[in-house]
Order: C-alpha cells, then structure tokens, then sequence
C-alpha cells in the first residue's frame, strides 16, 4: 500500500507520520516513512536546490517542475519498488502538497496532474490523510514553535497558509476516496488514532 500525510505549516505532521508509522508497524505491517521533497540521494540534491538560495530564486512555474522532477526519481527509485516488495511506504508530503501549494500560487491544478502523469506515471496513494485545522491556527503554531522558520519562505503570511488550506480543502472534497481530511487540533493521541481509523478499511 501507498499512503501520503499532507498538511499546512504547524499541523503536526512530520510527528504524526512517525506516530502513524509506529501505529501500523504495531498491526504488523511493514512500514517505509520517507518524505518529499527528498527520499533518494537525487530527489535530496533537488530538495538542496528548492530549500536553499533567495526566497524568490524559483518561479512558481519552475518550482513546480522541480517539485515534479524531485517525485519522479523518488517514486521510481523508492516508493514502486518498495510497494512492489509488499511494504506499506508512508509519504511525508505528496503530488498535493504541489496541488495546494503551488496551486495557492496560480499553477493551474491539470498542468501539475498532467506533469504528475508524465513524471511518474500518475502514480496517486491508495489513501491521502490531510491534517487540517482552522485557518491561521496551523500558521500561529509555527510562529510559536519556531518563529515561522520552518517554513521554507520564513514567514509567508497567513493568507498565503489559508489559501493552502483552501486547496487541501478543496482536493479532499473532490476525491473522498482517495483523500481523507483529518481534525488536527485534538491532542497528538487524538490526531493518531482519527488517522488509523480513516485507514480501517485498509488495515490487515
Ligand atoms: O514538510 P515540511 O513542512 O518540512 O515542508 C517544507 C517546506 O516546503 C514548507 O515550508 C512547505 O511550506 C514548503 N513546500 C512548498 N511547496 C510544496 C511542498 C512544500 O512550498 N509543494
């Protein structure tokens, strides 16, 4: 199985993929976490080239085909060939964080699935967790957390991390099968458990 965690800055995410992975491996599955941008030595270097330099080095179009090019060589040198081999590979971030981030930015959301298709096949999870909370709660978080420092621009503003959330939104909307949007403002046991049950049907 395929599985991807999104959220928007301050949702608690990269917690919940550590906690959701120990969860399955708890049920006895097989889990590989990794994370996106990233997750093989040439989608890194990429992530080298999107996370570093001036905050505007990257065009919202450029840096969509970098974000494209980073998911091709990870889904063809991880992500398939683990799933081939039976295990379930857990996502830190997927094609709709481009959907809601660059999507937030004006990239129109059929050139980034057409990019997708060509990239890596199309290759969609069986199953999207979404961590969602009310708008500017996930951005004020991050401001006491770190000063907003996590977010690769610094400080974009909170109706840059609205309009994102909007696009989570909106794409969990549209795909109720695949995408499942997930309360994130209970404590992280809550945040966990509502994450399992919106994978029961999946579970062994
Ligand atoms: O997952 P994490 O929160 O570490 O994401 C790293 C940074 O990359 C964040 O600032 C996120 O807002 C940004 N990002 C982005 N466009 C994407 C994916 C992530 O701007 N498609």
């Amino acid at each position: 199985r395929f599985l991807s965690l999104e959220g928007g800055e301050g949702a608690g995410k990269s917690t919940q993929a550590k906690r959701l992975a120990a969860a399955l491996e708890a049920r006895g599955v097989h889990v590989v976490l990794t994370r996106e941008p990233g997750g093989t030595e040439g989608a890194e270097a990429i992530r080298g080239l999107l996370m570093q330099g001036a905050v505007n080095r990257w065009s919202a179009h450029t840096e969509t085909l970098l974000f494209a090019a980073a998911r091709a060589d990870h889904v063809e040198k991880l992500i398939r060939p683990a799933v081939e081999a039976g295990s379930w590979v857990l996502c830190d971030r997927y094609v709709d964080s481009t959907r809601a981030y660059q999507g937030a930015q004006d990239i129109d959301d059929a050139a980034i699935l057409a990019l997708h298709g060509f990239g890596s096949k199309g290759l969609l999870p069986d199953r999207t967790l979404i961590l969602d909370l009310p708008d500017g709660a996930g951005h004020a978080r991050s401001i006491a957390r770190d000063g907003g420092a996590a977010d690769r621009f610094g400080a974009r503003g909170p109706d840059f991390h609205n309009a994102v959330a909007a696009q989570f939104r909106r794409i969990a909307a549209a795909e109720p099968d695949r995408v499942r949007l997930i309360d994130a403002s209970g404590s992280m046991d809550d945040v966990t458990t509502s994450l399992m049950d919106a994978l029961a049907d999946l579970l062994p």
